[in-house]
């Protein structure tokens, strides 16, 4: 593979099209294994996850659902901060097994704020299955139930992941080359 361009800065090499789609599988595998029976609903957010939900729920060999949302979140009018919610969100998830879709964890920020306004609904439970995740990077905790890859703390693209609206459509997951600065 050879490094790409996106916008000003360069990106070098990181997962292989065929490490992305052999880890998918396996883990289809492994949740369709532990929600045989049960039938949840993935709710993949938008819009990063979109290729790795696609992916993954087609090859999930057990009755399920999906749903795609958006996580918005802004500065409530109280002290108490940051209010997170969720766009296009129309199921109620009383009562339902919930496997959230993520593109990356990163900081973990987005689903520490996210996951109780999930709970307020009641499922019967509420797990995350998300394709990247930077451990260096994370200091919000956060509870991931199956995780594709974990990956250096470094700006990525491809399979989904974008830089300012660019990349997405790469089968392969780029970093951002060492000397282009990460601004993320
Ligand atoms: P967190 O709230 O965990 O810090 O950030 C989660 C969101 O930040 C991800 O869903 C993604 O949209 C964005 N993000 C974090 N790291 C990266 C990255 O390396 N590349 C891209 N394209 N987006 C990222």
């Amino acid at each position: 593979m050879e490094r790409i361009q996106v916008h000003d800065k360069t990106f070098v090499p990181l997962l292989t099209a065929d490490q992305i789609s052999l880890r998918v599988a396996a883990l289809a595998k492994q949740i369709g294994e532990d929600y045989k029976e049960k039938r949840p609903l993935l709710l993949a957010v938008l819009n990063g996850s979109f290729m790795f939900a696609a992916d993954l729920f087609r090859l999930l060999a057990i009755d399920a659902e999906i749903s795609f949302i958006k996580i918005a979140s802004y500065q409530g009018m109280r002290s108490s901060g940051k209010v997170v919610t969720a766009i296009g969100m129309e199921q109620d998830l009383s009562g339902r097994d919930v496997l959230l879709i993520e593109d990356i964890v990163d900081t973990g920020k987005t689903l520490h704020h996210f996951i109780p306004t999930l709970l307020q609904q009641h499922p019967a439970s509420v797990r995350v299955a998300t394709f990247l995740h930077k451990p260096d990077a994370t200091v919000y905790p956060v509870s991931l139930s199956y995780v594709g890859f974990e990956i250096p703390d470094r700006f990525v693209v491809g399979y989904g992941l974008d830089y300012d609206g660019l990349g997405r459509n790469h089968h392969q997951v780029y970093q951002l080359a060492t000397g282009d600065a990460d601004e993320s």
